[in-house]
């Protein structure tokens, strides 16, 4: 299966990402991820990337094309993938069939997380995340049991910089003006589905696995032959 998340930022991409990946058994492949591993790793393209990721901004498209077209090409992405973060704008769209086209495998589908805006500040202004394990947490609804410190490792919680409330603000433009047609582009080229993404994580993963089964590569064979 080759698939492709999109929504806005805090709409749980990330969290949901890994548990449909762990479901269909394909590899999660995140640039948002990626860029932070660079950043924390000091990398060229790390100190590149952190001016853009810092003020809410996309990483430039020649930069990120680049770096999705090279771990596409790992033998592990062969038989499928999920792309949590890219594309994140209509020529990143163009880029990504084009590598498609190259390997000879389309993509299977698009899942739209939909979640209104008002909700998105409230989610991603409370989110925590430890420095050590990466661990993500919520101040309001999924709180460590001690403030400032990681249930799971015990290392400690901070708050990305473009998690701020005005950063938050400004990413949610840079997607609704650079993403959001995306989503007309999948559409129109009948690629989507689109669930809800308001509820409990369980509730919307369920959702998530019911709305892209269908599309899993053995879906076709499991279907009475007609
Ligand atoms: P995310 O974790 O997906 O919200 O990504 C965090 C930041 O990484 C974004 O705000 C961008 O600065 C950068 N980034 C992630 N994916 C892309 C992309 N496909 N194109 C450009 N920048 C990206």
């Amino acid at each position: 299966m080759r698939l492709v998340l999109v929504g806005p930022p805090g709409a749980g991409k990330g969290t949901q990402a890994e548990f449909i990946a762990a479901h269909f058994g394909i590899p999660k492949i995140s640039t948002g991820d990626i860029f932070r591993a660079n950043v924390s790793g000091g990398t060229d393209l790390g100190r590149l990337a952190k001016k853009y990721m810092d003020a809410g901004d996309l990483v430039p498209d020649e930069v990120t094309n680049a770096m999705v077209r090279d771990r596409l090409s790992q033998d592990d992405a062969v038989d499928g993938f999920l792309l949590d973060g890219f594309p994140r704008n209509v020529a990143q769209a163009g880029e990504l069939n084009g590598i498609l086209d190259e390997i000879g495998s389309p993509l299977s589908v698009v899942l739209d997380l939909e979640v209104d805006f008002d909700e998105v500040v409230k989610r991603l202004s409370g989110r925590r995340t430890c420095k050590k394990c990466g661990h993500v947490w919520h101040l309001e609804y999924d709180p460590p049991s001690s403030p400032g410190v990681c249930d799971k490792c015990g290392g400690e919680l901070y708050q990305r910089d473009d998690d701020h409330p005005d950063t938050v603000r400004h990413r949610l433009d840079v997607y609704a003006r650079q993403t959001a047609p995306l989503i007309d582009f999948y559409r129109s080229s009948d690629q989507l589905v689109a669930i809800d993404a308001l509820g409990a994580v369980e509730d919307v993963t369920e959702r998530a696995i019911e709305a892209l089964t269908p599309f899993a590569d053995d879906a076709v064979a499991d279907e009475p032959a007609s």
